[in-house]
């Protein structure tokens, strides 16, 4: 199993898949350390305007450089936390890093949004809003500096709960996304029940759209959909100008993927965002 990690190309390691193997509980163990051990680190991604080029947001994205077995992918151990005690406390690192990044770019004259993921179960944690709101006014942040990315789960499971958080996350002012939408069991009519402000589309039918018919209807139709109830549009995994083109045309709002940069270091993104901040934005076009 190997998988390419930005440009490290370092080999990753997949732990056993039996849920209790010794392998397993090893992992755990060792994330529980690499939590307070300085090994994981966020990444950012910028999230791109489709129509005028500008950076309108970043998103943070979990990296774990474990000491003998190298780069873990995320889809390895957030799955692995989320069955265990350490959830709650790989999102409130999480959460910190971020507050921590966004207030450094925001001080520093860059507004720029950072979106965290959370797992599904995070929102059944009454805390959460609290520690935002505590976060950001140490920060001295607004609550638009940061966005909460969830997944279409939060729509099954114990629903009351669940919204009982995510209407204290509306009164604090703290916007909701909702990821990888279409993998999921929700269907399109249930969004507007939901107190989302903006929806990411799976990049599994956006990578598609320039050779699928039936994958270009399906992002077509959720991008209407998504404009109708007035929220904001995000494209996952765009790859190519083709793509991306074909996304501004439909009205996509926004687009996220390797076409406009991969996930980068904190060093690294930050000198990115500066080199953009000053250029002119400039509409989607291809270098030709
Ligand atoms: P996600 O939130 O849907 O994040 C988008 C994923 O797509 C990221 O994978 C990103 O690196 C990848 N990606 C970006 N551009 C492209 C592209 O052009 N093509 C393709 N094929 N992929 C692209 P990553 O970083 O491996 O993260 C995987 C998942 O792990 C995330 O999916 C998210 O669900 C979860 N995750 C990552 N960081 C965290 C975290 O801090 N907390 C929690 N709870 N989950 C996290
Ligand atoms: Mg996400
Ligand atoms: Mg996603
Ligand atoms: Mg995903």
């Amino acid at each position: 199993y190997l998988a390419k990690e930005g440009r490290t190309g370092v080999e990753l390691y997949q732990p056993d898949k039996d849920r209790n193997s010794p392998e397993r509980l090893t992992l755990l163990g060792d994330l529980r350390r690499a939590i307070d051990g300085g090994e994981l680190r966020l990444h950012y991604q910028p999230e791109v305007g489709l129509d005028s080029g500008a950076v309108r947001g970043v998103e943070a994205l979990l990296r774990w450089r474990h000491p003998v077995h190298g780069m873990i992918p995320p889809s390895e151990f957030v799955p692995l936390a989320e069955q265990s005690y350490l959830m709650r406390q790989l999102t409130a690192y999480v959460i910190e890093e971020a507050l921590a990044q966004a207030a450094s770019w925001w001080h520093g004259g860059l507004r720029v949004p950072v979106s965290v993921n959370i797992s599904a179960r995070d929102l059944l944690d009454s805390a959460l809003p609290e520690q935002l709101e505590v976060g950001l006014a140490r920060y001295g942040l607004p609550p638009a500096a940061i966005q909460l990315e969830v997944t279409e789960r939060i729509l099954t499971g114990d629903q009351a709960y669940t919204q009982e958080t995510i209407k204290a996350l509306a009164t604090l002012g703290v916007p909701l996304s909702l990821d990888d939408f279409g993998t999921g069991y929700s269907s399109l009519i249930r969004l507007q029940r939901l107190a989302v402000s903006e929806v990411k589309i799976d990049a599994s039918f956006v990578r598609r759209i320039a050779e699928s018919e039936d994958d270009d209807r399906i992002v077509r139709s959720i991008v209407d959909l998504v404009r109708s109830l007035g929220l904001r549009s995000v494209a996952e995994g765009v790859e190519s100008d083709d793509v991306a083109m074909r996304l501004a045309e439909m009205g996509c709002d926004v687009g996220q993927g390797w076409l406009f940069g991969e996930p980068m270091p904190a060093a690294e993104i930050t000198a990115w965002l500066r080199e953009r901040a000053g250029a002119p934005e400039y509409g989607y076009q291809p270098e030709v």
